[in-house]
């Protein structure tokens, strides 16, 4: 008999500010379990994230939310290494520590459109795209920069695109509905609307 071969292992990684998580989140972060046959999904909010120029609600709040809103679709890992780690998020560090635990998986970093046009500002960004398959999803508009993803230009066998329609959702509108007194019950799962309500959050812009 043959000895035991490790398992390769399909495991994605989707970061995020999750400020709020949302159904758009939720329907990309399913498409890309299916899609890419995805053994795990680590879903990572971040900690101190360097690109965002808002500073971010409590990152308690935002992982609390994130397990709300994704704790029930399987082979989810709510991954707070970021939020744990002290210093700004660096998606680098975070790949690099998920390959070292899982030797020999196929890593796949997934992201809207926007952020993968941006990726080429990202710190060790060639290093990213050799240790992962970027994994891309449509983001609807406002977001124009679907067709200039300059990073897939140089690197095209490192990028692949999923099959989620473009979804007008943002955390931006979210929290902007919230303080002006709009609904959000058709953009967030019905726990992190509670939860939202129960904290008190975003209601000031
Ligand atoms: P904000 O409006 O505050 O910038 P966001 O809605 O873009 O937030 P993030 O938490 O920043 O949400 O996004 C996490 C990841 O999910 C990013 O890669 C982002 O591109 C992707 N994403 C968010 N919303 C969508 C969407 N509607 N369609 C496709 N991807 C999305």
């Amino acid at each position: 008999m043959k000895p035991d071969m490790p398992q390769a292992r399909r495991i994605g990684v989707f970061g995020g500010a999750f400020d709020p998580p949302h159904l758009a989140h939720r329907a990309l972060l399913e498409t890309a379990l299916n899609e890419l046959r995805l053994d795990a999904l680590h879903v990572v909010p971040t900690g101190d994230a360097w690109h965002k120029p808002r500073k971010l609600t409590d990152a308690a709040h935002r992982l609390a939310m994130v397990r709300l809103a994704f704790q029930d679709v399987p082979r989810i890992c709510v991954d707070s290494r970021e939020i744990d780690r002290a210093g700004p998020s660096y998606t680098i560090d975070t790949l690099h520590q998920i390959a070292a635990e899982a030797p020999g998986a196929e890593l796949f970093l997934i992201m809207g459109a926007d952020q993968a046009a941006a990726l080429t500002s990202w710190r060790e960004w060639q290093a990213i795209v050799q240790l992962a398959i970027i994994s891309v999803a449509t983001r609807a508009h406002p977001s124009n920069t679907n067709d200039s993803i300059e990073a897939e230009r140089l690197f095209p066998k490192r990028f692949l695109h999923l099959g989620l329609p473009a979804l007008h959702v943002s955390a931006t509108q979210i929290r902007s509905n919230i303080a002006n007194g709009q609904p959000v019950q058709t953009l967030v799962s019905e726990p992190v609307a509670r939860y939202i309500a129960d904290h008190h959050l975003y209601l000031s812009h």
